[in-house]
C-alpha cells in the first residue's frame, strides 16, 4: 500500500521565514518573508506571494532568496 497522505502532509508543511532577497528590478537586497518548502532532499525557498519591494514597489515574486535572517514561527 502506498501512503499518499504522507506526501500531501509534507507539501503542506511549509515555514515562513524572514530573509534577505535580491530584487532584480532595482538590483537591491531587501528583507521579505519567504516560504520554506522542506522536502528533505530538496529544500526550496520562495518569496511569499503578495509582497512588494520597499524600494521600487515591484512584486518580489521573482526575487532571489539570499540569506535567511530569522524564523517567524519560532
Ligand atoms: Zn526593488
Amino acid at each position: 500500500m502506498r501512503k499518499l497522505e504522507r506526501n500531501m502532509a509534507t507539501l503542506l508543511e511549509s515555514k515562513v521565514l524572514r530573509a534577505r532577497v535580491y530584487c532584480p528590478i532595482c538590483t537591491r537586497t531587501v528583507e521579505a518573508d519567504v516560504v520554506s518548502l522542506d522536502r528533505g532532499w530538496n529544500r526550496k525557498m520562495r518569496v511569499a506571494e503578495g509582497q512588494k519591494c520597499p524600494r521600487c514597489s515591484a512584486a518580489l515574486d521573482a526575487a532571489y532568496v539570499l540569506d535567511v535572517v530569522g524564523n517567524l514561527n519560532g
